[in-house]
């Protein structure tokens, strides 16, 4: 009886933890990639994960019919020099543990379209009470007539080009309907006006911020100003010795990281093996204690722009943003200052040399490990083609990759191969060469 009775109050124990986890609702942070490089198109989505099913499913609609529509208009090409993107990138803030605030991105170009289309797409959610909060549920109409004058001023001074005065009182009205796009972090509420919906066409999105400090606010359970970024230092933990004598290859992971990245480690590690992830800055911020394990196993961190935008589109100063961006992500968490740099979907132009001091890093084994799902297809990429100091090219975002690892490491363990970072490569073959340069002894 006693032993029922201590057996049931283990269970109680038990099931009162699972409770408060489960009364914690706690947040996934993960992220959804779709990134697909054609002839004619190249496409870059990346949206968030919460864990939470109705959020989620309500972004997933949004992402999909955004990308139905950019097949149906986009997707079928009528000539050869025809070229299209869309990408669809995010922002996120958890606030005071319990708003999710998440703005959406959409980005399509194409040479049928003036100009580039930028719309985005707002979400704030109460996990607690498990519903979407519109901006009513934050100001009361009274705060709202007081604070609508200040916002008008305020983008009057700030987008001077895309407004007058006389269609923004038309406009934007004191409702809550003019200003149904906003999200808030722990410091200011974000308004957000998209393209045609009050500004001038050509003035793109607009946004504005005010400090929640200036607006008698509904909710009161907000922890203001509490969140700073603190800069991580991690070292390698793994000291290995390169013979710049034997075969050796690099392995490259593009896109993450991932919720795959760190098994993906594990498999290097167990066959002595470092790669280099080339990393979009974005994934960064929710991966970052992966991006810390890939230091520490002894891999390389290289840069591959901010949320995957085609770089070689881009004016130079939108080139070094994504460039930048991405390098002090990565410092920030890491400690780690990347050196090498994949422009995304392997295209190089002269915005891109002359605007980086990264080494430029391509690839000559392709493994298609995005678009064949077969780990053993994958693997017949590799195995038989490789050459000493070639760059094989992965992504760290697909299971079927991390399985084709499993048959290409071992095998080429056994064919002598040491697996090395491309910087170590590079380094390798330098030693190599001054070797062969120098002058016999005798
Ligand atoms: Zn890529």
């Amino acid at each position: 009886m006693k032993k029922i009775i201590i057996i049931l109050i283990i269970l109680s124990l038990l099931i009162g933890i699972a409770f408060s986890i489960h009364r914690d609702h706690k947040i996934e942070k993960a992220i959804e990639t779709l990134i697909i490089r054609n002839e004619n198109m190249a496409i870059g989505i990346n949206y968030p994960k919460s864990g939470i099913s109705i959020l989620d499913r309500k972004i997933k609609v949004q992402v999909d019919q955004i990308y139905d529509e950019f097949m149906e208009n986009y997707g079928v090409i009528n000539t050869k020099t025809e070229s299209s993107e869309l990408n669809i990138d995010y922002h996120y803030d958890l606030v005071s543990k319990r708003y999710i605030n998440i703005v959406l991105e959409k980005f399509i170009s194409s040479n049928r379209l003036a100009h580039p289309i930028n719309q985005i797409y707002t979400y704030v959610f109460d996990s607690k009470e498990k519903r979407f909060l519109g901006l009513e549920d934050l100001i009361t109409q009274t705060e709202l007539d007081r604070i609508t004058p200040k916002i008008q001023t305020q983008l009057l001074k700030q987008y001077p080009e895309c407004f007058d005065i006389k269609t923004i009182n038309q406009k934007l009205t004191p409702t809550f309907k003019s200003f149904s796009n906003f999200t808030f972090n722990d410091e200011d509420l974000y308004f957000y006006f998209n393209q045609n919906e009050i500004p001038d066409g050509s003035c793109g999105i607009i946004d504005i911020s005010i400090p929640l400090d200036h607006i008698n606010l509904k909710i009161d359970d907000l922890e203001l100003g509490t969140e700073t970024p603190i800069e991580t230092k991690v070292t390698k933990e793994i000291s290995k010795i390169i013979d710049p004598n034997k075969k050796m290859i690099a392995i490259t992971f593009d896109d993450g990281p991932s919720k795959y990245t760190k098994d993906i480690l594990k498999i290097l590690s167990k066959y002595n093996a470092s790669a280099t992830f080339f990393v979009l800055g974005n994934k960064v911020e929710v991966y970052d204690e992966t991006a810390r394990e890939i230091i520490k196993q002894g891999s390389e961190i290289g840069n591959h722009s901010y949320n995957h935008k085609w770089l070689i589109k881009l004016k130079s100063e939108e080139f070094i943003n994504q460039v930048n961006q991405t390098q002090t992500i990565v410092k920030r968490i890491t400690g780690y200052t990347p050196r090498v740099l994949r422009p995304t979907y392997g295209s190089v132009n002269n915005t891109i040399r002359e605007n980086t001091n990264l080494d430029i890093v391509l690839w000559n084994i392709d493994t298609l490990d995005w678009k064949i799902k077969d780990p053993k297809r994958i693997a017949s990429r590799v195995i038989g083609k490789v050459d000493d100091g070639d760059i094989v090219l992965m992504h760290d975002t697909h299971k079927q990759t991390l399985e084709a690892l499993k048959i290409i490491l071992p095998k080429l363990k056994e064919e002598g191969y040491q697996f090395v970072t491309v910087s170590e490569l590079k380094e390798a073959r330098k030693i190599k060469e001054i070797n062969e340069s120098q002058p016999d002894p005798d």
